[in-house]
C-alpha cells in the first residue's frame, strides 16, 4: 500500500484516497513493539489515533515513550490474560500482535486476546504455518509484512502507475492507478471497463483533494487524474499501465 508513481516526468504520490475513507479516530492496542510493531504505533499515533504499546521489555517500552510512537506503554507478558485484562487490553476494538518471532507467545496471546471477545485481532506471521496457526486461534487478519513489502516492491518497480493497493481477498483487489495514455479523452462508457475489462471505476481522483465518487458512465478521462477500480488481479493487469 506503499506504492509511489512515477511516469513520464510526473512525480506523482498515491493521492490517499483509499486513507481518506477511515478518518475516525479509534484505538489500538499494539503488543510486541519490535521493528513492526513500532512502525505500526508510530503511523496510528500519528494519525491521530489512541494507541496502547506493550512489550514484556522494558526497554522498549521506555523507547517507545520517549519517541512518543504511543499515547501510553505498559511492560507485561502477553502470555499472562491476567496481566492483559488487568491492563485494559480486552477493552480495545483492535488489538494488533506484533510477534513474529517467538510463535508460541504469539499463538497464545492471540488466543487470550479473542478469547477474550476483542472484536478485531490482527496479528504478523513469521510463516505461512504460523499464519495457518493464528488463524486457527482466532486471529480475524494475519499479515506477513516481509512477503507484503516484497510482493509491493516488485508492484512499484514493474507498475509504476498502480499509487495504491487494497486487497480483498487472494484474487481481487482495490487498486488506484494513474489513467493510461491510451484512455486520454474517453469517456468511461467509450472505454468499457466493465464489459472488456470486467472493472467497476469506484472514484475518479484529480488531485489530492477532488474525488468524484461513483463518477458517471459519461465522465471523461484525462492523463493525470487517477481512478480508483475494483475487479480481479487478473483484469487488473490488462490494463494498458
Ligand atoms: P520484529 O521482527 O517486528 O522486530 P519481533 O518478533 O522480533 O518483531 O519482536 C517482537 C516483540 O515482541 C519483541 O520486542 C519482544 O520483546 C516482544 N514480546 C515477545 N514475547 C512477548 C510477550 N510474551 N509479551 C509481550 N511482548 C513480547
Amino acid at each position: 500500500m506503499v506504492n509511489k508513481g512515477q511516469k513520464s516526468g510526473w512525480n506523482l504520490r498515491s493521492l490517499n484516497f483509499m486513507a481518506t475513507l477511515t478518518r475516525e479516530n479509534k484505538q489500538f492496542a499494539i503488543i510486541g513493539l519490535g521493528r513492526f510493531g513500532r512502525s505500526v504505533a508510530a503511523s496510528l499515533h500519528k494519525m491521530g489515533n489512541e494507541v496502547l504499546g506493550v512489550d514484556i521489555n522494558e526497554k522498549l517500552v521506555a523507547h517507545a515513550l520517549n519517541d512518543s510512537i504511543a499515547t501510553h506503554a505498559i511492560c507485561l507478558d502477553s502470555t499472562e490474560p491476567s496481566a492483559l485484562k488487568e491492563a485494559g487490553i480486552f477493552e480495545f476494538d483492535t488489538v494488533i500482535i506484533g510477534i513474529g518471532n517467538y510463535i508460541q507467545e504469539s499463538i497464545i496471546t492471540t488466543l487470550n486476546v479473542k478469547e477474550a471477545g476483542v472484536s478485531k485481532v490482527v496479528a504478523k506471521a513469521s510463516t505461512e504455518i504460523h499464519g495457518k496457526l493464528l488463524e486457527k486461534v482466532g486471529a480475524d487478519r494475519v499479515v506477513f509484512p516481509e512477503y507484503e513489502a516484497g510482493e509491493a516492491l516488485a508492484y512499484m518497480l514493474t507498475k509504476p502507475a498502480i499509487l495504491d493497493r487494497f486487497d480483498l481477498d487472494p484474487d481481487h483487489s482495490i487498486v488506484e492507478v494513474l489513467i493510461p495514455a491510451e484512455f486520454e479523452g474517453k469517456t468511461i462508457t467509450e472505454l468499457q471497463l466493465r464489459s472488456l475489462y470486467g472493472l467497476t471505476v469506484l472514484a475518479i481522483a484529480e488531485d489530492d483533494k477532488n474525488f468524484d465518487i461513483n463518477p458517471l458512465p459519461n465522465r471523461r478521462l484525462h492523463q493525470g487524474m487517477a481512478m480508483v477500480v475494483l475487479g480481479n488481479n487478473k483484469d487488473i493487469k490488462r490494463l494498458p499501465i
